[in-house]
């Protein structure tokens, strides 16, 4: 039977969805909503927080793990797919994820031996990776920042939407020294952008690289590979890896080289050929060096750009950051089933990692990532939608 809407109870829905922040708009409804996402082993309720913009673009985010569930972007004909991997359900997560939208710390990417000295006294960090079978601390460690519970509070400015997640990391925490509070703030914009605040602060010095690990198919998630999708990278050199991926310290023009994508090259034109860098990373797993200048300091720069051909979209990746890891999901194998019901078959999503260099904590001719008292942490990346 059709239930016939009286212009009464219209004007109640918008005035409760009003009460909860939420505006109606012509695509969509504009705002912020929150709902339950499960509960943990040890009993924790988490949330998960959808922002939409005015054009009809949503990004999901929940407290555990800091996790992008859900990233919405149009296509050139204005049809929206989601655009990140990842699960539907809270336990999918609970139950192993290869780091699918989380946020990760406090140092993203690789620690060789998961050892590092600093100010004479060495730490010893949990080894929970060991690719070419050299271990090495990966992510921030067994119980790293994408599996905790993060404290989350809706925020709004102007007509951006979005999250702030917190947590305390406290001294000690998977062998750090410190305790060190961080913030994250996920804005979705109204330019179609997810834009990522970093800040933190410490009680003691420590290594700090926070980023973000989403995994991006711009087809949409579980359509197949990424090997279409065209990559420019801003950088004119690499940190390449032995074959533990731990970087050898030197910083190698990409010139010549398959890693050469300073101009648009798809994924799947060099990523298979007889090099030994991709062969160390089976596939591309590298950070790439950004060509910022000296007078940039802090301020953003395009750092990526990704084209997928057959939908138009777009993305650009904008940071502060000095380098970007490319990951071109070479360890996916099927063996994870996705939101949409397919598996996530080899290369089937992209990572471009905003961040300081791997291993920096045992490399003295790479910049620090040594955070002190009295310092803040701050870092800033966009991924930006469009079509063309
Ligand atoms: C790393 C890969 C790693 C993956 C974990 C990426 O950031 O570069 O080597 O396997 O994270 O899923």
């Amino acid at each position: 039977m059709r239930k016939i809407v009286s212009p009464l109870s219209f004007s109640r829905v918008a005035a409760l969805l009003l009460a909860c922040g939420l505006g109606a708009s012509a695509k969509g409804v504009e705002g912020i909503a929150t709902q339950p996402f499960g509960t943990t082993a040890d009993g924790v309720p988490v949330q998960l927080y959808t922002m939409t913009n005015a054009h009809g673009m949503k990004a999901s985010v929940t407290n555990y793990g800091a996790i992008v569930v859900e990233l919405t972007a149009p296509d050139r004909t204005g049809h929206f797919d989601d655009v990140v991997l990842g699960f539907s359900k809270l336990d999918t997560y609970l139950h192993g994820s290869p780091y699918f939208g989380a946020i990760v710390g406090r140092f993203g990417n690789r620690i060789a031996n998961g050892r590092f000295t600093l100010d004479g006294k060495t730490y010893t960090l949990a080894t929970n990776d060991h690719p070419g079978n050299t271990p090495c601390a990966l992510h921030g460690g067994v119980k790293g920042f994408d599996k905790r519970v993060w404290k989350a509070e809706p925020v709004t400015r102007k007509n951006d939407k979005g999250v702030k997640l917190s947590l305390r990391s406290p001294d000690g925490e998977e062998g750090y020294p410190g305790n060190l509070d961080v913030t994250v703030t996920y804005w979705l914009t109204a330019n179609n952008e997810l834009k990522i605040d970093y800040s933190a602060t410490t009680d003691k010095a420590t290594p700090v690289n926070i980023t973000h690990h989403g995994y991006f198919n711009l087809k949409g998630e579980g359509k197949g590979d990424i090997l279409d999708h065209e990559v420019t990278l801003h950088a004119s050199r690499f940190t390449p890896v032995d074959k533990g991926l731990i970087p050898t310290g030197k910083l190698q023009p990409v010139k010549g080289t398959p890693f050469d994508f300073t101009k648009p090259h798809t994924i799947g034109e060099r990523v298979n050929t007889n090099d030994v860098q991709l062969l160390n990373g089976g596939g591309y797993d590298h950070n790439w060096v950004l060509d910022r200048k000296k007078t940039d300091g802090k301020k953003l720069t395009l750092a990526a750009e990704v084209q997928e051909p057959t939908t138009g979209r777009r993305m650009e990746v904008w940071t502060n950051e000095i380098g970007v890891q490319f990951y071109s999901g070479n360890f996916l194998d099927g063996h994870f089933t996705g939101k949409g019901g397919a598996p996530y078959i080899k290369r089937s999503g992209l990572c471009l990692e905003t961040q300081h260099f791997p291993d920096s904590p045992n490399q003295k001719a790479f910049p620090t990532t040594i955070l002190k008292p009295g310092q803040t942490y701050q870092s800033t990346t966009i991924y930006r939608f469009s079509a063309r």
